[in-house]
């Protein structure tokens, strides 16, 4: 049987089409009606942002392997805060490229830009994101007239389109290309502002619903988890919750003595205002155990470590974190500054991610999986499981017809 090897993972070839589908922001709660198929509940990797989750699925190992572990960093040797989108901060293969290389039909559709040329490095096939599907050419994208193709206008980079987009055009390659493996990810837009149950995200689940029937109709195998989940993050009166730990610092050991950085930031923040739960910092090691010991023991933090014990306890790459790592509680987020954050765009109670509350996700197989008892599943084991774990087409037919004569 041919297979494909990637970060030393064994993968079997598909014996169908399969699409895994990451949808931002799917806090399990967002799914009620779970028929077909198998549903997990799966963890997905902390920090529990977009970034450091998607490319753990695309290479089936964590950011201590791939190196991304958040959508912004504070690169050492450079002296710069970066955003961590260029290829160039990845340090493995993706199963997707091994695959393509391997002559499989591959395409990858993102809906914000920012991670299409993670998602895409050395990917011999289509990649491209809904934001710059107008801008998509054979050259760089392995596609071109994508708008046209899907029959949808380019939706506003903060709307629920922007993920039916992505969707769309997986119908659309599915039925006219045929892809052997697509990939496509969505954007958490409606869950940073819908509570599950909400007319909004039952609106976004719908829509959702009806195109990964679609693509099961059309004989995909489809594979559905997120790349972490979602919850509200306000006080009793709405407000956000949040911890300024910029300004926290500065007041404990002098201004400008420690260095927040806070791995949520990207260009887009209006519907989160760049609070997560998640934050690392840099200072002096002569006091960062005594942060550490105050932080701890804040009313709001869930875990404030070193950075050798956060980097063992959730696989991260060591040299990209600072020295301490601070996650705070369900309903809190972190901050730098008061007066750097602008929250001004946020129209609704703020809800938001990154921390433990938001690991756990689910995992969703439009086929019956079969997984040893007592494995304990991350989000980054979809392709696994999906390939090795769910019995190819041609056994599934000899058992059924098996169980038809009885
Ligand atoms: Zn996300």
């Amino acid at each position: 049987m041919k297979t494909v090897e990637a970060n030393g993972r064994r993968y079997r070839w598909m014996s169908e089409p399969l699409v895994v589908v990451c949808v931002d922001g799917c806090e399990y709660d967002y799914l009620e009606l779970l028929k077909a198929g198998t549903a997990y509940k799966a963890d997905a990797v902390v920090p529990t942002f977009t970034n450091p989750n998607n490319l753990s699925i695309v290479t089936g190992v964590p950011p201590a392997v791939h190196g991304i572990c958040g959508n912004y960093f504070y690169d050492r040797e450079a002296n710069a805060e970066v955003m961590m989108n260029d290829p160039k901060y990845l340090r493995a293969p993706t199963v997707l490229a091994a695959f393509a290389d391997a002559g499989a039909k591959v395409a990858v559709v993102t809906a914000k830009d920012k991670l299409r040329k993670l998602l895409g490095h050395r990917l011999k096939g289509i990649c491209f994101s809904t934001e710059k599907a107008a801008e998509a050419t054979l050259a760089e994208n392995g596609i071109e007239n994508v708008v046209e193709l899907v029959g949808m206008p380019v939706p506003s980079v903060y709307s629920a389109e922007l993920s039916e987009f992505v969707f769309a055009a997986g119908v659309k390659l599915l039925e006219t290309r045929r892809p052997d493996l697509m990939y496509l990810s969505t954007t958490d837009y409606v869950q940073h502002k819908c509570a599950p149950g909400s007319e909004g995200a039952n609106a976004f689940y719908a829509m959702m619903d009806r195109y990964l029937a679609k693509l099961a109709a059309l004989g995909a195998l489809v594979a559905l988890t997120a790349d972490h989940g979602m919850n509200s993050k306000t006080r009793a009166d709405g407000s956000p919750n949040v911890i300024y730990l910029q300004d926290l610092l500065d007041g404990w050991i002098g201004a400008g003595r420690a260095r927040v950085i806070l791995p949520i930031t990207d260009p887009y923040v209006v519907h989160h205002g760049a609070l997560g739960s998640f934050a690392t910092v840099y200072l002096d090691e002569s006091e960062s155990e005594l942060v550490r010991m105050r932080l701890a023991d804040m009313e709001g933090i869930e875990a404030a470590l070193h950075n050798a014990e956060a980097c063992s306890r959730f696989e991260l790459p060591p040299d990209r974190m600072g020295d301490l790592v601070v996650i705070s509680t369900r309903h809190v987020v972190l901050g730098t500054s008061r007066a750097r954050h602008d929250l001004s765009g946020l129209d609704a109670p703020l809800r938001s991610h990154g921390g433990l509350s938001e690991q756990t996700v689910p995992l969703l197989f439009s086929r019956d999986a079969t997984i040893a008892e007592g494995r304990s599943l991350r989000n980054f084991d979809i392709l696994d499981v999906a390939l090795n774990c769910i019995p190819a087409r041609a056994a599934r037919k000899a058992e059924d017809e098996r169980i038809r004569l009885g």
